[in-house]
C-alpha cells in the first residue's frame, strides 16, 4: 500500500527537521512506501527554506506552497489533492501527535477499515480551551447522529478512494470531513494516540480564531451551508 503522509505546516521552523527524522524513522522501521506531503500554509518564518533543504535530500517529499495562510484544513485539502497513495494520514507539523503511532493507524487500515481517527488521550493543551472544544463538539453531536470521540484530533487515516468520494459529493468545503465519512460508511474506527505539549512554537488558534472557526462550523452543520465551488486556497508553488 502507498501512503500518502500530509502535514499542514503554518510557521512551524522549529519543528520540521525533528519531525522529519523521526517520521523518517517510522516509515524505514515499518517498511513502508510513502510520500510525505507538507503543505506550507503561508508562513513567514523559515519553515519553506527549511522544507526546501528536506525536499532536495529526499525525494519521497514534495511540498505545496499556499500564497497565503488559508488555515489548517484548506491546507490539508490541497495537500489531498496532490496525494497519489491508496491512503492519506493527517498529522500535525508541531510533534504534539507522535509520528512513531502511524502505525497505529496503518494496523486497521490494512484490516480493511476505511477510515481511521485518533482520539487524544490525556490532551495536554489548556483547560480553558479543552471545555470550549468540550462544549462545541457537544453542540454538533445534536445534529450529527454517527459519534465520534475527539473529532478535532488532527492525526487520521482515510482510504483515498473514500475521502475522493465524499469530496466530488459535498465539495472541498468539508470542515466536517469526518462526521461526512461517518455518514457515508460504517468502515470507520477510532485509535488512541497520545498527546504532548506542544514544546516548540505556539497554537495557531488564538481564541478569537477559535470562535470565528466554531461558527462558521456551526453554519455548515446546522444550515447544511455548503459552498461547492468556493475558493478555500491558491497553490503558488508546488515541489516534487
Ligand atoms: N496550521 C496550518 N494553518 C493554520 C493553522 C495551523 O497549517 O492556519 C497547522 C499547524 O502548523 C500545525 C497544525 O495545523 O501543524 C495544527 O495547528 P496547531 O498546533 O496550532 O493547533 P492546536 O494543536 O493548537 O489545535
Ligand atoms: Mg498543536
Amino acid at each position: 500500500m502507498f501512503l500518502s503522509i500530509i502535514i499542514p505546516v503554518y510557521n512551524e521552523e522549529e519543528n520540521l527537521v525533528e519531525l522529519y527524522q523521526r517520521l523518517d524513522k517510522t516509515i524505514k522501521t515499518n517498511d513502508y512506501t510513502a510520500e510525505v506531503i507538507f503543505v506550507d500554509d503561508g508562513s513567514d518564518d523559515k519553515s519553506y527554506a527549511i522544507l526546501k533543504n528536506l525536499y532536495q535530500k529526499d525525494k519521497r517529499i514534495k511540498i505545496i506552497k499556499l500564497k497565503k495562510n488559508f488555515g489548517q484544513i484548506p491546507a490539508i485539502l490541497a495537500g489531498i489533492k496532490l496525494a497519489r497513495g491508496d491512503a492519506v494520514i493527517t498529522l500535525d507539523a508541531d510533534l504534539q501527535n507522535p509520528p512513531e503511532e502511524i502505525p497505529k493507524f496503518m494496523e486497521k487500515i490494512n484490516q480493511g477499515f476505511s477510515a481511521v481517527f485518533g482520539y487524544r488521550i490525556k490532551r495536554k493543551d489548556y483547560f480553558l480551551r479543552k471545555i470550549c472544544s468540550f462544549v462545541f463538539w457537544q453542540l454538533i453531536s445534536l445534529k450529527t447522529r454517527k459519534k465520534i470521540k475527539d473529532p478535532g484530533c488532527g492525526f487520521n487515516a482515510i482510504k483515498k478512494d473514500l475521502i475522493d468520494k465524499i469530496i466530488k459529493k459535498y465539495g472541498e468545503n468539508l470542515k466536517n470531513i469526518k462526521h461526512m465519512i461517518a455518514k457515508e460508511t460504517n468502515s470507520v474506527t477510532q485509535v488512541a494516540v497520545s498527546h504532548f505539549k506542544r514544546e516548540r512554537g505556539k497554537s495557531k488558534y488564538s481564541f478569537l480564531r477559535l470562535v470565528s472557526y466554531a461558527l462558521s462550523f456551526l453554519k455548515e452543520i446546522f444550515l447544511k451551508n455548503f459552498t461547492k465551488n468556493n475558493l478555500l486556497y491558491e497553490i503558488e508553488e508546488i515541489l516534487g
